[in-house]
């Protein structure tokens, strides 16, 4: 009869006191330590499935997920540049640099001529507005659903006219629509779901009590067939002659056209086509962090940066400095991702393969479209190349350190380095090679290298 392996579980004090737990827990404080470690006791004493050697590895695990800093640092092998679940946009060196010098105090609200307090985050509107000069001013807040949720508010008790076709779910289940809703706006629906004309727009102006026409771009759906909608220019002008405000929300977020998204909307051209004012993300195509950016008439702006709500949803100095960085600075990795080449991509890939194949570990390389991701580029295939893996290595290549994440389809890993700085490819091909022997698996992948 063996004894219950519980009634010998170790005290508190004596685990914190183990090497191997003082190990797992260098950077922790001595309140997070103890805590964790009460946890597992409390959980392995009422578990009857509870074995000793289990309780160790899992509260290393636990101790570790924390210790080795704060979410790991993961190769985005997906070739989908902005990934939602690896949170969007990756900043700039130099972007990442300000990061850290703005952790300390930083002159974010004061005006250090006068020692006076000063508006907050000025050089990010200066950084906005310099590139898009048609924007009198900008506000920037927690994200683009922030910003409509302002717009929504802001124009109480009045309508909100969106055209049908524009009812938009953006993901996790969240609707525009309702989330303007929720803070008391009227949304009155114009036309039908898939033509919507100018003349519903008019009827509905002509009826009254329209406080702005809200303009969704479709960025994570695209219509086709027989649709229609009318343009900027042709509602910037309903807008003026029954004095509402045109508000366009183009979801991602190019300051100006970029050749390589010809379907993307952007700033300056929905300004210059006579938007009021436009909305949008920091972390999608702008290549910046977490953000809502509103650009437009001067008065606009001014009435949602003053609405109560504003505060509720004010950017952290973090984001406004990161986000002037990204503007101003050096070409955020977004930008490089989209803009590279198949050719290019083709010789990277083939010179992955080949290390690999070096290494024994019998790869081929196969097309990979990548893609815009993060809502946005619907339908936008971005060509490029990927290593093909067996599909069982995908979980030991995340769950490593560094977590490579790569495509999986068709029961195949699909290895695509676009969104993988250069700098990181030893990183990646290491990984594999480790999984591969790991796995005792060299040799089980597709027999030829690409040609
Ligand atoms: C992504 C998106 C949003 C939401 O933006 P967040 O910055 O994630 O809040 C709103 N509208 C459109 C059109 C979008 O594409």
């Amino acid at each position: 009869m063996s004894e219950d392996p519980r009634r010998n579980l170790p005290r508190t004090d004596t685990l914190l006191a183990s090497d191997w737990v003082r190990a797992a827990s260098t950077r922790l404080n001595a309140t997070t330590t103890r805590a964790i470690v009460r946890r597992h006791l409390d959980r392995a004493r009422t578990q009857p499935s509870f074995t000793s050697a289990s309780f160790r590895d899992d509260l290393v695990a636990d101790l570790t997920r924390f210790n080795s800093g704060i979410y790991r640092a993961t190769i985005n092998a997906t070739g989908v540049v902005v990934h939602t679940n690896l949170g969007r946009a990756p900043l700039s060196p130099w972007a990442s640099e300000v990061a850290g010098h703005t952790a300390a105090y930083v002159d974010i609200e004061m005006d250090l001529e006068s020692g006076k307090r000063g508006r907050r985050g000025v050089e990010t509107t200066d950084a906005l507005t310099l590139h898009v000069p048609a924007a009198e001013d900008a506000l920037v807040v927690n994200n683009c659903a922030s910003a409509l949720m302002l717009v929504a508010a802001q124009s109480r008790p009045g309508r909100i006219l969106l055209s049908r076709g524009e009812f938009v779910e953006i993901g996790a289940g969240f609707r525009l629509h309702e989330l303007m809703r929720s803070v008391g706006a009227t949304i009155t629906e114009v036309g039908s779901t898939n033509r919507t004309h100018l003349a519903d727009y008019r009827r509905e102006c002509e009826a009254g009590e329209v406080s702005a026409i809200l303009k969704i771009h479709p960025s994570n759906y695209a219509q086709s067939g027989f649709t229609s909608s009318p343009s900027t220019q042709a509602l910037a002008q309903l807008a003026r002659e029954y004095d509402v405000p045109l508000v366009v929300d183009i979801g991602s977020g190019l300051l100006a056209p970029n050749p390589h998204l010809p379907n993307e909307a952007d700033a300056t051209s929905e300004l210059e086509a006579g938007a009021d004012v436009v909305l949008f993300s920091g972390d999608k195509l702008l290549g910046g962090p977490q953000a809502g950016i509103i650009l437009g008439k001067r008065e606009l702006v001014t009435q949602l940066a003053t609405h109560p709500l504003a505060r509720a949803v004010r950017a952290s100095k973090f984001v406004l400095a990161t986000l002037a960085a990204t503007v101003v600075g050096e070409e955020p990795p977004v930008h490089t991702y989209v803009g590279l080449s198949s050719e290019k991509l083709r010789e990277r890939t083939e010179a992955l393969a080949a290390t690999l194949n070096a290494a024994e570990v019998s790869v081929d390389i196969t097309p990979h479209a990548g893609r815009v991701g993060g809502g946005g580029g619907t339908g936008v295939e971005l060509p490029g190349w990927a290593v093909r893996l067996p599909e069982s290595f995908a979980k030991p290549l995340r769950v490593g350190e560094p977590s490579v994440v790569t495509h999986v389809q068709d029961g195949a890993c699909l290895v695509d380095v676009r969104c993988v700085d250069p700098s990181d490819e030893h990183v990646l091909a290491s990984r594999i090679i480790e999984c591969a022997r790991a796995a005792g698996n060299a040799g089980a992948g597709t027999a030829h290298t690409g040609h």
